[in-house]
């Protein structure tokens, strides 16, 4: 698929975000809470989309794939076992001179700067600066543990300390067995979660991308020794795959290839798949081969066996692992910079060439600019609108609602009689609604509506009858 051409600021997507209802800050109305996000009416259409998409991909489509959903808040020592309570930190650096925090490896990367690795943690180079103000003078780095600690009864006391999950994965691990036992699966098989996840970020930033609390997808696919390197390529290759069905441009998507020092010690691959974000390329998912690390640490530390006996062989292992994992929040947002275009059309939605607009230049004569999300149709959370021609007409607004009863049953719709069918049409190409159908006088007499195309803009005519077998085409 081509990238759209032109290329979105993050100002002007953050602006539509909030004015259509998309994404707002959390907790807003006080002055909001730093790497929180609330979803609106259609940014959580757009995430519902993106899980059915996966979840569809991942577990229905697929007889050795199932869920599960696990709790948020998990015995503390699964934090222990899976290294996150002694390990889960990033390298955290204050400024003597202004006072802000930032993460240390961030700090080196943006500055073209290496943060040296020592015996004891991490060192800054000298040339290090502090980003908000400049001075030279920062703390020497410290490493910060991200999870976000609760107390689990009425005393706030060390027995009853636990976590928010810092990710998903860690309650399939502990669920392996008894899912194993349960659904008559045999290795290769995987288990899949969707869910909330919380991070105490340093840092968080580039609008919805670095949040604290996010929503993970996770896949841990369970394979027998010795075949990680082939179900590795070929999860790094089904993942590339999906990104592509649900809209986001070959071009925009590049892999990154883990180094073998950048690898965790217990790690064979890992490949981040990343989108070119108006602020540069970063990870959308990481697809790592785990080995046996994370079963065995469980084994050790719960003294439960949880070894796989292979019927057809006769030989007992613990499984290793290849695991997807993928963000939610950073999927929507990548959708949404994919989608964003400003284009200016032909006056009055006539047919004509398009034009990339210029950002600050006002549209050439006889043109009008427009402002669309081109979203693949399945990803949109608005499908069809209905727009009966005049709402002061109460045979077209009843003729309407017919239509809207009928096409609501299947799809996401919206319903919309106030002002102008030009000014309709751009508020649904602006949230990008694939489709618009249009009641008006001729309706009544002969049951045809006019049916218009977002990307398109062609209208064509066609019955009633026929509108849901046509619309059924393009958005299933
Ligand atoms: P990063 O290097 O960007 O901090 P990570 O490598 O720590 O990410 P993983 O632990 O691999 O991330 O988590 C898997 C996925 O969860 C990421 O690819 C991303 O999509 C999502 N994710 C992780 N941290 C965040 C966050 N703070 N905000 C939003 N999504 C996140």
């Amino acid at each position: 698929m081509a990238r759209n051409h032109f290329k979105v600021s993050m100002e002007a997507l953050v602006s539509l975000c909030k004015r259509r209802g998309f994404i707002f800050q959390g907790s807003e109305i006080y002055d909001g809470i730093n790497g929180f996000w609330d979803y609106g009416p259609l940014g959580c259409e757009l995430k519902r989309n993106i899980r059915e998409a996966w979840w569809r991909d991942i577990v229905q489509r697929r007889e050795n794939i199932v869920g599960l959903e696990s709790a948020i808040i998990m015995h503390p020592k699964v934090w222990e076992a899976s290294g996150h309570v002694s390990s889960f930190a990033d390298p955290m650096v204050d400024c003597k001179a202004c006072h802000k925090r930032f993460r240390a490896d961030q700090l080196c990367e943006e500055q073209g700067l290496q943060l040296v690795k020592t015996a004891k943690g991490f060192e800054l180079p000298a040339a290090a600066k502090c980003p908000a103000c400049a001075s030279p003078e920062l703390i020497a780095p410290r490493s910060f543990n991200l999870m976000l600690k609760t107390f689990v009864g009425p005393v706030e006391e060390e027995s009853a300390l636990t976590y928010l999950r810092p990710e998903t994965a860690q309650g399939i691990f502990v669920q392996y067995a008894n899912i194993l036992a349960v659904s008559r699966q045999k290795i290769p098989f995987g288990i899949a979660q969707i869910g909330k996840a919380f991070r105490n970020e340093i840092n968080p930033r580039n609008f919805t991308f670095r949040s604290r609390e996010f929503e993970q997808m996770e896949l841990e696919f369970f394979i027998k020794p010795g075949t990680e390197a082939e179900w590795f390529v070929y999860w790094v290759k089904e993942r590339l795959r999906w990104y592509e069905t649900i809209g986001l441009s070959a071009v925009s998507l590049r892999q990154y290839e883990y180094r073998a020092d950048e690898l965790a010690h217990y790690a064979s691959a890992c490949v981040d798949i990343q989108y070119d974000f108006p602020f540069g390329f970063q990870e959308l998912e990481g697809i790592a081969a785990r080995g046996d690390f994370d079963l065995r640490q469980h084994q050790k530390f719960s003294g439960k066996s949880l070894e796989y006996f292979d019927p057809e062989t006769g030989e007992k292992f613990v499984p290793h692992v290849v695991e997807p994992s993928a963000g939610v929040d950073r999927i929507a947002l990548a959708l949404l910079c994919e989608a964003y275009r400003e284009e200016w059309v032909p006056g009055g939605d006539q047919a004509g060439e398009v034009l990339v607009a210029e950002p600050g230049k006002p549209a050439p004569a006889g043109y009008e600019a427009r402002t669309v999300l081109g979203f693949a149709p399945w990803i949109a959370p608005i499908k069809v609108a209905v727009f009966p021609l005049l709402k002061n007409k109460p045979d077209l607004v009843q003729k309407g609602r017919e239509v809207f009863a009928l096409l609501q049953k299947r799809w996401n719709c919206f319903w919309d009689v106030a002002g102008a069918i030009g000014r309709r049409y751009r508020r649904q190409d602006e949230i990008g609604t694939p489709y618009a159908v249009t009641i008006d006088f001729q309706t009544l007499t002969d049951n045809t509506v006019t049916l218009r195309e977002r990307d398109s803009m062609k209208q064509t005519r066609l019955t009633i009858a026929a509108l849901p077998d046509h619309l059924a085409a393009a958005l299933d």
